[in-house]
């Protein structure tokens, strides 16, 4: 299967660019590999807003309920040169798939692993939060994937930020070419399962969307918002297993009853957390070949992401 190349904006530190307070980078095999397979926009806040490598360390401190960026070591508040900045890059972007962030930063942490402090100086622990430009790129872009590097060590996280990242990619390459709503109607059912996984909610109400469509530009425009939404929340193991029971329907006809048994034996496993879901899947892909059923092979499902990118190696 032919993957897009995501539109993914990443900490500049995480891109091997030697930017940390320290002038050093991070090394993450993963965020390594993963960038070989995107097109990276790379962004350092704290540099963006003139402070150099090396630099004094920054950090979060609560004052009247608002979160202040401030470096103890030179007193400067950097909170509005900070929010401009953000509010000025993210205003500038192209149409973009996702955001990849360092974890822990007072700038770019996105998932509450940012310290915070009572006082200006770093003295009293507060509570963890946010970075102030990764807040920023939560509110504005709630629909897209933003993960941190620690996070993506999850399976279940990374895998669903692999697929989410990948779709919305092959989501907007289409949106640049499509003309017609018979090539929508068309991506639609290359995309059925996937979305079946995430959303049978969404799924009909998509499918009802083009089947009505009057004005071709807002249908794409109003599918993509949904498209979007549908695959925002990772699916649970019943999703999954909904999923392979529906594909399964296509087969079970021609199957033997060993074929059928080993199939629900399955499903059992995958419920008890003994297999994965890649099994059941390369199961289905398999038989999809075996009966020549072309419909399936298209499906995104059996391949949303490139393969080496299983690993977090
Ligand atoms: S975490 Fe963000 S602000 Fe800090 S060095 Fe990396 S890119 Fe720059």
């Amino acid at each position: 299967m032919n993957h897009p190349k995501p539109k993914l904006v990443v900490s500049a530190c995480l891109n091997g660019e030697f930017v940390r307070y320290n002038g050093g980078s991070v090394e993450d095999p993963f965020v390594e590999k993963l960038l070989n397979y995107c097109q990276p926009i790379s962004v350092c806040p704290e540099v963006s807003i003139g402070l150099g490598v090396p630099r004094a360390k920054v950090l979060i401190y609560w004052k009247d309920g608002y979160p202040r960026l401030f470096q103890p070591f030179t007193q400067r508040d950097l909170t509005e040169e900070m929010e401009k900045f953000s509010e000025e890059f993210l205003s500038s972007l192209p149409q973009v798939d996702g955001f990849l962030l360092k974890a822990k930063s007072p700038s770019c942490g996105v998932s509450n692993s940012t310290l915070s402090y009572k006082d200006p100086e770093g003295k009293v622990f507060s509570h963890r939060t946010k970075g102030l430009f990764a807040k920023k790129v939560l509110e504005r872009f709630e629909d897209l994937p933003v993960e941190d590097e620690k996070r993506l060590r999850n399976e279940h996280i990374r895998r669903h930020f692999l697929i989410r990242l990948f779709s919305l990619a092959r989501l907007r390459e289409f949106m640049e070419t499509a003309q017609h709503i018979s090539q929508l109607m068309d991506f639609h059912k290359r995309n059925k399962y996937l979305l079946m996984l995430h959303s049978q909610v969404k799924l009909k109400e998509m499918g009802r969307l083009v089947a009505t469509s009057k004005n071709f530009q807002e249908t794409l425009k109003e599918y993509a918002k949904l498209f979007r939404l549908a695959l925002k929340r990772s699916p649970s193991k019943g999703q999954w297993v909904n999923t392979f029971t529906h594909i399964f329907g296509y087969f079970s006809s021609r199957l033997n009853q060993k074929e059928k048994e080993h199939f629900f034996s399955l499903l059992e496993d995958f419920r008890k957390d003994l297999i994965e879901e890649n099994v059941i899947l390369e199961l289905l892909k398999n038989w999809s070949f075996r009966f020549e059923e072309e419909y399936l092979q298209s499906q995104t499902l059996f391949e949303p992401y490139p393969k080496t990118l299983e690993k977090d190696t």
